[in-house]
């Protein structure tokens, strides 16, 4: 037997894989991150300085909507310490399990 294929479910007309609302869901429970010991507020989708149509369409890569904190690891989620992308930039985020610095 072929392992199953992933199932997508649409969430506010984007195209996710199952499961992925809830993700959703559980990361508006984490409102704050943790960068090199000290709280930062996390960028809600929409307040990045960048234009990502959050007046428009829900986040293209996790499918928050406007207003909602993005999934962690999203690739459209601002680093609340230096603006850059969170996901890539270089801030001690303590919830980083590969320790790299
Ligand atoms: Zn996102
Ligand atoms: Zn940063």
């Amino acid at each position: 037997m072929p392992e199953p294929e992933r199932e997508f479910v649409i969430y506010y007309g984007v195209r996710v894989i199952a499961g992925w609302p809830e993700r959703i869901v559980e990361a508006q429970t984490i409102p704050t991150i943790s960068i090199g010991g000290a709280e930062y507020a996390r960028v809600r989708y929409g307040e990045e300085p960048d234009d990502w149509g959050a007046d428009r369409q829900p986040c293209h890569d996790c499918a928050a909507i406007k207003g909602q904190f993005h999934v962690p690891s999203c690739d459209v989620e601002r680093c609340p310490r230096c603006g850059g992308q969170a996901i890539t930039c270089d801030c001690p985020y303590d919830d980083n399990s590969d320790d790299s610095e």
